[in-house]
């Protein structure tokens, strides 16, 4: 049904039809959260799912990369704690995403992608989200053994200019080494490098799992199994949210 309305329909009454579809079938309902290992294929997931649901997918690392980029204040502060392995502070990134989250693309919802990241966090954006009555509604866990995740980080590849992410193995590019997106180069994040990954793996330990337990007590947490294929992890999210 929705082929063939964008088929005979032009952009702009797709991107309403698209904005009704949200409306009526649970558009209300997909305020999202990404929980799980750096690599374990969030950012994946959540691409697919904001394109499905026509929802802004909101991810803080993307964020701090476009600052560093840019040079800004926040990119060089972010980047000290990135290239360690280590978390930004909190203050640094909470407010960030509280500001994004009150903007008007997101009163369908929006898809959180690597935030929260720390009890703190999840618990500065609960109170701000009840400031404005509203509350979070799915956390999805994409559960993927440590065993596994450094195969899947020394195999990323994220692109210089857009940011989109491919693997050398499992979600190669058309042509080597170039984004399939816009042509630019593909780099192996400073914070892939094996050295860096196994920290990146304690301090998610120590510092995000934690939010597993936060979100199952919520009644919100989804678990689906992150090692099987990109469309059969997204699959098992498309059950849950609705087709
Ligand atoms: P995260 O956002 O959780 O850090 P990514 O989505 O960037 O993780 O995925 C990490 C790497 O693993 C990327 O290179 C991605 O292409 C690859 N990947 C993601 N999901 C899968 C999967 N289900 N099977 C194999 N590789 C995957
Ligand atoms: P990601 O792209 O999600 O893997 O994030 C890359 C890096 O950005 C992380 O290793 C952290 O240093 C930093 N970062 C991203 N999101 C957060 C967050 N919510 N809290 C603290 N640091 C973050």
């Amino acid at each position: 049904f929705r082929s063939s309305l964008n088929f005979s329909l032009g952009r702009i009454e797709v991107q309403r039809v698209k904005m009704l579809y949200g409306y009526f079938y649970g558009g209300k309902h997909m305020k999202i959260i990404m929980l799980g290992a750096p690599g374990a294929g969030k950012g994946t997931q959540a691409k697919k799912i904001a394109e499905k649901y026509s929802i802004p997918h909101i991810s803080t690392g993307d964020i701090f990369r476009a600052n560093i980029k840019n040079g800004t204040e926040l990119g060089k502060k972010a980047k000290t704690y990135m290239d360690q392995g280590l978390l930004v502070p909190d203050e640094l990134v909470v407010d960030l995403v509280v500001d994004r989250v009150k903007q008007d693309d997101c009163s369908n919802g929006y898809v959180l992608d690597g935030f929260p990241r720390t009890i703190p966090q999840a618990e500065a954006l609960d109170k701000a989200l009840a400031a404005m009555g509203e509350a979070m509604d799915y956390a999805i866990n994409v559960e993927v053994p440590d065993e596994n995740i450094v195969r899947r980080m020394s195999g990323r590849r994220a692109c210089v200019d857009c940011g989109a992410t491919y693997h050398i193995v499992y979600a190669p590019t058309k042509e080597e080494n170039i984004c399939d997106n816009c042509h630019g180069e593909l780099i192996l994040r400073e914070d892939d490098k094996p050295e860096t990954v196994q920290k990146r793996l304690n301090v998610y330990h120590e510092q995000t799992q934690p939010l597993i337990d936060y979100y199952t007590e919520k009644n919100i947490l989804v678990e689906v199994d992150g090692t099987v294929d990109i469309d059969e992890v997204f699959a098992a999210i498309v059950n849950v949210l609705g087709a």
